[in-house]
């Protein structure tokens, strides 16, 4: 089992009990799956997607990846997993404002202190490989939107991680450029790449092989 997690409970702090984000969620994500997370706004999605990106601790339950227990990990253990093991995209894309593309998407590897000649080769092969190669010295804002998030999709992949977590990824998008994106994480996702994807979006819950279905913090299908 690549991820698994065992009733997973999730209770912001600064609300009452009452309002549990996430109440006993098991979940298992074999190694190549490409999975959809679906509900409504405020069903516990991002919540879920948190945890799994280790971005965020759960208030019980156990979070098993790759045989690690994740809840035991400290700050900087996650932080570690975070840039080695997983690719994130945004719907926003969350490209940072004053860098270039090509600066953007060697981030991920300068942080795991690559050198930066190697860094500068690995991140060009990745735009070339997502068409992007022309705009490697734009900044996000002279981007069009689907350009912004290819560029994002690289970074995400730059560090050839195990899995890529996705929040909305298509959620800015025009219907065309969105579909392109879909069809770039389908090709990750042939290649072997893990891929879990939140979605309210049933078009693109059909890119993937398996849903999984969430009301009120609880996985109901
Ligand atoms: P989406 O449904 O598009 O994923 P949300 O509006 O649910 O986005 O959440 C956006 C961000 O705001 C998330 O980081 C989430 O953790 C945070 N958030 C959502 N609800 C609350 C809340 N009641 N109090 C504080 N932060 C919240
Ligand atoms: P979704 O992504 O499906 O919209 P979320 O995971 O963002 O759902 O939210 C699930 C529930 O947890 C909501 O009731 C939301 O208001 C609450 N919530 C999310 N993030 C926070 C937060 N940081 N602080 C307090 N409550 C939150």
């Amino acid at each position: 089992m690549f991820i698994e997690l065992k009733n997973i409970t999730k209770v912001y702090s600064n609300t009452d009990v009452t309002s549990r984000a996430l109440h006993d969620v098991c979940l298992k994500v074999n190694k190549g799956e490409m999975i959809a997370i679906m509900g409504r706004s405020g069903s516990g999605k991002s919540t879920l997607l948190n945890i799994i990106g280790c971005l965020d601790k759960a208030t019980s339950g156990e979070y098993i990846l790759e045989g690690m227990h994740v809840n035991h990990l400290n700050h900087k253990q996650l932080a570690k997993i975070r840039n080695q093991k997983i690719g994130f995209i945004f719907q926003n894309y969350s490209l940072i404002p004053k860098y270039t593309a090509l600066e953007n998407v060697m981030l991920p590897l300068l942080y795991r202190k690559m050198p930066y000649k190697e860094c500068k080769k690995l991140a060009v092969e990745a735009l070339e490989k997502f068409d992007l190669i022309d705009a490697r010295n734009k900044k996000p804002h002279q981007l069009s939107g689907g350009q912004q998030q290819r560029v994002a999709i690289a970074r995400a992949i730059v560090g050839e991680p195990e899995f890529i977590l996705a929040d909305e990824p298509t959620g800015a998008l025009d219907q065309q450029n969105g579909q392109d994106v879909m069809l770039l994480l389908k090709n990750l996702n042939r290649a072997g790449k893990t891929i879990i994807i939140v979605t309210h979006d049933e078009t693109i819950a059909d890119y993937c092989e398996k849903r999984i279905y969430m009301k009120d913090g609880t996985v109901v299908g």
